[in-house]
C-alpha cells in the first residue's frame, strides 16, 4: 500500500524509512482534513503486518485482516468516547479522560499477542485532559519494548510541552491549492473552489461536503441565516430539525466564524459564495452576543444523534441568533 493521498507521500516515505526502528512516540501534526488519521492507521498497520511489503502493509496476512476488521489485539485506539445523555442525545466527549489513558498504560505493560509491535494510536491527542496527559507521559518517557505511540493532533500547541518534546514530530501541511483542486476534480467534484474555501483548503474536508445532500442543506440554512430579521424561529426550527447535527454544527460554526471575521474588519474565509450577504450582515452584529454564540458553538462538542427536542433546541438557538442583529430597545 502506498500513501492513501498524493500529498501524504513524502511523509509516508519518511515513515517507511524508519520501519526497522520506528519512533516510539510519533506525533503527526497538521490541519484537519488532510488525512493524518488515515496516515496514522496505515503506519500502525504497516508495523503490525506480518508480511510487510516495500510500500507498507500487505493487506492479506492475518494481522492485516484483524487490523482492518478492528480486532488486532496489539492495537489500541485512544479517542473521544460517545456519551449519551439522559435526554437520549449522543455526543462525542470533549476530552480523553484519565481512565482511558490508564487503560492504555495497562495495555502496553502486557506482553504482545503476536510477538511483534504494539501500537497505541492517540487521536485526537490535543483532547487529552491534563490528568490523562500526565498518566500517558510516564509511558511516553520510557515506552516498553516494541511499543509505538502514534499521536495525531490538529492543534499540537494544546499538547503538554512535555508530551510534545517526547515525540518525533512529522508535520502534514495543506497541499498546495492547485494540487488539492486537481485531486478533487479527479474525484469528480464540481465547484472545487467553493468547497476548498469552505474547508480551509483541506481536501478531505472538501470531499466530505459532497456526501449526500450536505451542500443543499447548507445552502438552505445559510439563505435563512443570511436574513435574520425575516427568520421565523418556530417555522425554521421545525424545518431544520431533520438536518443532521453534525452538518448543522459544521455549517453554523463556519457561518459564525465568517460573521466574526467580517465584524472584526476582515472578509469571509469559508463561505465565499455568501460573501456579499456576510459583508452586509457582519457590521450589524453585536460583538459580545456574536462572540458568546460562537464560543458556545465551539465548546458544544459534536452532537451525533438527534435529541428528542431538536426543534425546540433549534428554535431557542435561532431566537438568540436573531438577537445578535437586533438593536437594544430602550
Ligand atoms: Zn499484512
Amino acid at each position: 500500500m502506498s500513501a492513501a493521498y498524493p500529498w501524504l507521500d513524502a511523509a509516508w516515505q519518511r515513515l517507511l524509512a524508519t520501519r526497522r526502528r520506528p519512533a516510539q512516540a510519533l506525533l503527526l501534526a497538521g490541519p484537519r482534513g488532510v488525512g493524518k488519521g488515515v496516515l496514522a492507521r496505515a503506519w500502525a498497520q504497516a508495523l503490525l503486518c506480518e508480511a510487510a511489503v516495500a510500500d507498507g502493509a500487505c493487506g492479506a496476512c492475518p494481522a492485516c485482516h484483524w487490523f482492518e476488521t478492528g480486532g488486532h489485539p496489539d492495537f489500541l485506539h485512544v479517542g473521544l468516547q460517545e456519551k449519551t445523555s439522559k435526554e437520549g442525545e449522543t455526543r462525542l466527549a470533549t476530552a480523553i479522560e484519565v481512565d482511558q489513558a490508564r487503560a492504555a498504560v495497562d495495555f502496553v505493560q502486557l506482553s504482545t499477542y503476536r510477538a511483534g509491535h504494539r501500537v497505541v494510536l492517540v487521536d485526537p491527542a490535543d483532547s487529552l485532559n491534563v490528568a490523562a496527559a500526565n498518566a500517558l507521559l510516564k509511558v511516553l518517557e520510557e515506552p516498553p519494548l516494541n511499543t509505538v505511540f502514534v499521536l495525531v493532533s490538529d492543534q499540537p500547541r494544546r499538547l503538554l510541552p512535555t508530551i510534545r518534546s517526547r515525540c518525533t514530530r512529522i508535520d502534514i501541511g495543506l497541499p498546495p491549492a492547485a494540487e488539492a483542486a486537481a485531486w478533487l476534480e479527479a474525484q469528480g467534484v464540481d465547484d472545487v473552489d467553493t468547497l476548498l474555501a469552505l474547508s480551509g483548503g483541506a481536501p478531505l474536508d472538501a470531499l466530505q461536503w459532497t456526501d449526500g445532500d450536505e451542500l443543499e442543506v447548507r445552502q438552505g440554512v445559510l439563505e435563512g441565516l443570511a436574513q435574520p430579521a425575516r427568520l421565523d424561529a418556530v417555522t425554521q426550527g421545525e424545518r431544520w430539525k431533520g438536518v443532521s447535527p453534525v452538518t448543522w454544527h459544521n455549517v453554523v460554526s463556519k457561518w459564525l466564524g465568517d460573521l466574526l471575521g467580517v465584524r472584526l474588519g476582515g472578509s469571509a474565509q469559508f463561505n465565499r459564495d455568501f460573501a456579499a450577504a456576510l459583508a452586509k450582515l457582519g457590521p450589524q452584529a453585536s460583538l459580545p452576543r456574536l462572540l458568546a454564540l460562537a464560543r458556545e458553538q465551539a465548546d458544544a462538542g459534536r452532537t451525533l444523534t438527534h435529541p428528542l427536542n431538536r426543534a425546540l433546541q433549534l428554535q431557542a438557538w435561532l431566537v438568540r441568533y436573531r438577537h445578535v442583529f437586533e438593536e437594544d430597545k430602550r
